[in-house]
């Protein structure tokens, strides 16, 4: 595997670090390529302006015709391009990170906001009578796969069916299925380690146990079956799951898993 890993926290001795270390370290001793973006350690820039576009910025700012814009002339900012590239020559994306508010560290989502331009990340493909461009398994990233290694400060059962949480699957469908199915990235499912808050330096090998087994199955780890756009599961233009579709008893998030 040619692995990108996209690291999010700003202590180097935090157990997210020890987990991304820990990953480095199992990937490369089984013989795959890994490259790091550390984005505290890199100085990320996580937000968007119009120095991103150079001459291609517009007055008002536009950001997503103007970050096409740049895109297709090759004048996005070098930390940009340099994280474009990084994608493209990854077969498959690890991120690490804590679950902050429900959702990943700004920093990260940052990184999102910024790499994933128009022309690259959306805006990408025909529209047609059969076709709403490429997006949700289809586009400039489709054949590359994630894996999510998130950790939680609540307990496990906060996070069931029942849990006053919410699933942890419906708290990462905006990642999995906005951000990385979106491009055409199939996601894996998550590596996520609860209670973290209270582990202890005596439980780490058991946690590092079960991360390095996950990672050395990575490769042949089937992604989750998100239905694709634009091959019948869905009317177009109107996107809407066909009637009859729906698994019995599903509904809301898991309506799009096949
Ligand atoms: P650390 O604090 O670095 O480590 C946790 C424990 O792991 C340590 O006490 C230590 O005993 C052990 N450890 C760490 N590294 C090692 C090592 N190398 N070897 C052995 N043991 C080690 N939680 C939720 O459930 N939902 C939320 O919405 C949520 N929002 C949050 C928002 C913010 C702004 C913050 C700061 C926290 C939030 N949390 C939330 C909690 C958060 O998810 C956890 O604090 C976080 O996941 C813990 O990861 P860490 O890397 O920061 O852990």
């Amino acid at each position: 595997m040619k692995t990108l890993i996209v690291h999010a926290h700003p202590e180097p001795r935090s157990l997210n670090s020890a987990l991304k270390d820990l990953a480095v370290e199992t990937l490369t001793r089984a013989g795959h390529e890994v490259r790091v973006s550390d984005l505290y350690a890199m100085h990320w820039k996580p937000v968007v302006d119009a120095a991103d576009y150079g001459p291609h910025a517009s007055s008002p700012l536009r950001v997503a015709a103007d970050s096409g814009r740049a895109f297709e002339a090759g004048a996005l900012t070098e930390d940009v391009r340099a994280e474009q590239e990084k994608l493209l020559w990854a077969d498959t994306v690890i991120f690490q990170f804590p679950l902050w508010w429900y959702a990943m560290p700004a920093i990260l989502k940052g990184w999102v906001d910024r790499v994933f331009t128009y022309r690259f990340a959306y805006g990408v493909g025909e529209h047609s009578d059969t076709k709403y461009g490429e997006r949700y398994g289809e586009g400039t990233l489709a054949g590359k796969r994630a894996l999510l290694s998130v950790t939680v400060g609540g307990p496990e059962p906060h996070y069931a069916a029942r849990g006053i949480n919410g699933p942890i699957d419906d708290l990462l469908f905006p990642i999995h299925h906005g951000i990385l199915f979106y491009p055409g990235i199939e996601p894996v499912s998550p590596f996520v380690l609860y209670g973290t808050d209270r582990l202890t330096e005596e439980e780490f090998p058991d946690v590092a146990k079960a991360w390095r087994e996950r990672l050395l199955m990575l490769e042949s780890t089937e992604p989750i079956p998100f239905r694709r756009q634009n091959f019948g599961d869905y009317a177009i233009p109107s996107l809407q799951l066909r009637e009859g579709l729906e698994p019995a008893g599903r509904s809301g998030f898991g309506l799009h898993v096949r």
